[in-house]
């Protein structure tokens, strides 16, 4: 089951009526955490056997199926906090602070055509809440394929989740591996014993952490007297940065998941779990591997929601072996791969085509090969290239896909 959440606005005010509602829950909230801590119990179940009664008593007019997702909401909390709590982490008991609630799927009511929510309160007592639909929102709403799971309400915004079945992997026709860089996504595409070079590239997401870093540098210097506000303006600036790359991650994930969905491609990844690599802190604060492991994350996620296969293989030597004669090369190179069977490619290229023969050899490259004759040296297709001085929101002209 694909869960998707969609997150809409609120047309107008929300009702008073669920003001009060958000704080009846977020108590109901705070006091279940209380009594999972007491009781050291963290599932929804054991939450409502210890604790709805007293519940029921103190709010006799609250709508019951609130009352349940109150202690599932809690229950999720309490796991986190163990979590943090088993990994060594000094941190207080912890609370629901802002206004929220959640409500599952039976226990509101969506218009699907009219976007308005029908959500009770208490017995005799509902609010409706009219969203703001836009054509982004109409996909999903007028998608028969997809159910509503639940809901969460905050105070300016309403999060529907859609459910749907995965879909089974399309039969691929091709293949396109991508090696995984700082700056780009570098691979061939691979249709019948035709090889061509692709890059998408998004150089501007290494710019934007180094900007974000330095920021963060400064802030701390600067209200070194008060850590406090120091942190809270350095959790602003991460945030910031998270927003802004994400961003940009989608758009590069977007652009690969059409060309593979237009061609039939099976998309070919490195596994990138279990990475580290022996630089320098600076270094590795400056290769950070989070926008890579977040960009495949999303890749993999939205085509699973399309149904395009992606195979993941250990990219271990990808980068050193001849993809040709299987030497594997122990020194340092430059930006090309060279040989002495005389191969010799671009280094992120030959990485792909690598990692291309791992997939094949596993018999999950869907009838391509690799055949290094047909390697067309001259051409590079561009999956994604970002318009120039690209610190501006969307445009529409980013996904360019075509031969260059
Ligand atoms: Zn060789």
């Amino acid at each position: 089951m694909l869960i998707k959440g969609v997150v809409f606005r609120l047309e107008g005010e929300l009702p008073h009526e669920a003001k009060f509602l958000f704080e009846d829950f977020r108590l109901a909230v705070n006091s279940a955490i209380r009594v999972g801590l007491q009781a050291r119990v963290t599932s929804r179940n054991a939450l409502t056997r210890l604790a709805y009664k007293d519940f029921r008593a103190e709010h006799p007019r609250m709508y019951a199926k609130h009352l349940v997702s109150a202690f599932e909401v809690a229950g999720s909390v309490l796991k986190n906090h163990r979590r943090r709590f088993r990994k060594g982490v000094t941190c207080r008991t912890p609370f629901v602070k802002r206004l929220m609630m959640k409500a599952e799927n039976q226990a509101y009511k969506l218009n699907r055509k009219s976007g308005v929510i029908d959500l009770p309160i208490m017995a005799g007592c509902h609010v409706q809440l009219k969203l703001i639909v836009s054509q982004y929102h109409r996909k999903y709403l007028d998608d028969a394929a997809l159910s509503l799971g639940s809901l969460t309400v905050l105070p300016d915004r309403v999060i529907v989740a859609f459910r749907k079945d995965a879909p089974k992997p399309f039969v691929s026709e091709s293949a396109l591996s991508l090696d995984t860089n700082e700056r780009s996504l570098d691979g061939v595409f691979v249709e019948g014993d035709v090889v061509k070079a692709v890059k998408a590239e998004f150089p501007d997401i290494a710019i934007i952490q180094q900007r974000h870093h330095d920021r963060r540098k400064r802030l701390q210097k600067k209200k070194a007297h008060d850590r406090r506000t120091s942190r809270n303006l350095c959790r602003r600036e991460g945030t910031r940065e998270h927003h802004r790359i994400d961003h940009r991650l989608h758009q590069v994930a977007d652009s690969v998941l059409k060309f593979a969905e237009e061609r039939k491609s099976a998309i070919v990844l490195e596994d990138l779990k279990g990475f580290k690599s022996k630089r320098s802190k600076e270094l590795n604060r400056r290769l950070s591997m989070w926008p890579r492991r977040k960009l495949h994350q999303i890749i993999e996620y939205k085509a699973q929601w399309k149904g395009i296969p992606v195979l993941k293989v250990d990219p271990r030597n990808s980068s050193r072996t001849c993809p040709i004669c299987r030497r594997i090369k122990y020194s340092r190179m430059g930006p090309e791969f060279k040989c002495e069977c005389g191969w010799r490619v671009d280094g992120h290229i030959n990485a792909s085509i690598n990692l291309l023969q791992t997939a094949i050899s596993k018999g999950m490259a869907g009838g391509s090969w690799f055949n290094p004759g047909a390697f067309q040296h001259d051409v590079m297709m561009t999956l994604y290239a970002p318009s120039r001085g690209a610190r501006s929101e969307p445009n529409g002209t980013s996904d360019i896909v075509g031969v260059t």
